[in-house]
């Protein structure tokens, strides 16, 4: 029986970090949004004579990504040549590592459609970035600001089964990354990117199929819908009888296919060997160790607290985590509710999570404001969350609160003042509101009174709009109940 086809996928990510200057020369390493080649000097252009000088912020930058992705850290390792011509390389090399790479054997716990899945980490290594070539018309210019910036690449296994699951990894590994704070690992912009290899089995096999190589993607939707695409093709081909062939393929952005670019190269083609003008690395335990200590709390271990001590459900706390300042947030609402009130810690945890995932990420996408760009803080969430609890607005009105909280930065309490939101829970205003309702609708009280109960909703709809929706809803029920029944019982 035919069960069809897996795909059978592997990522090479190479990640832009975010020193201050370049992987060998002092230079300034913010490579974006800079005038063309004003961030160069002889080491980084390839002027004869000069000499390399590592970058020790990179390396410990790499360490610390290596760490966070489970990687035995090498103790030795070592500078090589990746040899090749190409008119953004003025070196005729790029400095990378090729049989010593700082980083082995790793892996990252991946969720996808709830499921947990390890994807292994083959190596991360260190390297230097190339220029940038500018296309214009009938010629291209040459922009080496970005040559020499530290990359670091980084290979999995050919463990991932899906286009989803890749979108799911590139996502966690950003998470990561950002929690490291080594890299704004912003595909847009170049700081991070994506090469998936793909190649397609039988399912239940173990088999390796021939591979192919996408290039040019610059989006994490682009990744997902490349591998997609690619699933699709390799799979006719097969069923087709035909063979897969090796090679690089690139993919066209507008059309939404791929499209092959060139054979795909091996190794051989490009000549490796070790680089003669940089010293090997020796990472002692020392250094090791301190970095270890350095690193901040996990996403993965940051969840799993949120579940433990809030009791949040998994994907709640996997929605708040999948963004540090967002996770922080959070927490620091959770530290700024009144300890001493007598409500339920879970309970109250619940609701600034939904106001955070919901109304709050709503706003923020309409402003354009990350968590840690806005005024409002957290214990100013948590005064807006204790007015609502104590029935003083609606949630309605808290909604609108929230909008003039995240875009003026007021405190719910002034906001809802100035703008006399308050919720009207007074009995006695409350009582003369409702009795006025009933009695200026005779008819639809009698209609009432002889069983069509809906009336019940209109005629409090009738005191919303004469209160300008501020009537405590549960109150203004109660009420109109009561004073209902006691004209049905004929009381006055
Ligand atoms: P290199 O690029 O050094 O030659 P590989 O081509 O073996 O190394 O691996 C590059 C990437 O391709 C890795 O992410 C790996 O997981 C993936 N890969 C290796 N074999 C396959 C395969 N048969 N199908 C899909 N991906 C693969
Ligand atoms: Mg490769
Ligand atoms: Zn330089």
């Amino acid at each position: 029986m035919d069960k069809g086809y897996e795909p059978v996928i592997g990522l090479e990510v190479h990640v832009q970090l975010a020193t201050a200057s370049k992987m060998f020369c002092g230079c300034n390493a913010a490579a974006f949004g800079h005038e063309p080649n004003t961030l160069t000097c002889p080491i980084c252009t390839g002027q004869p004579g000069v000499l390399p000088v590592i970058n020790q912020q990179a390396v410990e930058f790499a360490i610390m990504a290596g760490l966070a992705l489970n990687c035995r850290i090498a103790s030795f390792t070592k500078w090589d040549r990746k040899n090749y011509h190409y008119p953004d390389l003025p070196k005729g090399y790029q400095i990378s590592q090729y049989d010593l790479p700082l980083a082995v054997n790793g892996w990252v716990m991946v969720e996808t459609n709830a499921e947990q899945k390890r994807i292994g980490i083959r190596r991360a290594h260190l390297e230097e970035d190339t220029g940038k070539l500018v296309h214009r018309g009938d010629h291209s210019l040459v922009d080496l600001n970005r040559a020499g910036v530290p990359l670091l690449e980084i290979v999995t296994e050919p463990d991932i089964r899906s286009a989803e699951e890749a979108y799911d990894f590139l996502t966690k590994l950003r998470t990561l990354l950002r929690y490291l704070k080594i890299s704004t690992a912003d595909m847009e912009k170049g700081a991070m990117r994506c090469e998936p290899n793909i190649s397609l089995r039988p399912a239940g096999t173990n088999e390796w199929g021939t591979l192919t190589e996408i290039k040019n993607l610059n989006s994490f939707r682009s990744v997902r819908a490349a591998l997609a695409y690619e699933t699709t093709r390799q799979e006719n081909v097969l069923t087709t009888g035909g063979r897969v062939k090796r090679l690089t393929m690139g993919w066209d952005e507008q059309r939404n296919i791929t499209f092959p670019q060139r054979s795909k190269e091996t190794a051989n083609d490009y000549r490796y060997f070790p680089e003669p003008d940089l010293p090997p690395l020796v990472v002692q335990p020392e250094w090791l160790d301190r970095l270890r200590s350095q690193l901040p709390e996990l996403p993965d271990v940051v969840k799993a607290r949120f579940v433990v001590d809030y009791g949040l459900s998994d994907y709640d706390a996997a929605v708040l985590v999948a963004d540090q300042a967002v996770a922080r947030f959070f927490q620091d609402a959770m530290a700024a509710c009144p300890a001493q009130e007598p409500v339920d810690r879970h309970a109250q945890a619940k609701t600034i999570s939904n106001w955070i995932t919901g109304d709050l990420f709503r706003l923020m996408n309409e402003c354009g404001l990350a968590v840690e760009e806005m005024r409002m803080t957290p214990a100013e969430l948590v005064g807006l969350v204790n007015l609502v609890r104590r029935g003083a607005i609606s949630t309605g009105t808290a909604r609108e609160v929230l909008a003039e909280m995240v875009k003026q930065g007021d405190s719910a309490e002034a906001i809802v003042q100035r703008r006399e939101l308050a919720q009207i829970s007074d009995q006695g205003t409350l009582e003369g509101i409702a009795g006025q309702v009933i009695e200026n609708h005779p008819g639809e009280v009698a209609q009432y009174l002889s069983g069509k109960e809906s009336l019940l909703q209109w005629l409090m709809g009738q005191v919303m709009r004469t209160t300008q929706g501020k009537a405590n809803p549960a109150r203004v029920l109660a009420l109109l109940k009561e004073k209902l029944e006691a004209k049905r019982s004929g009381q006055p």
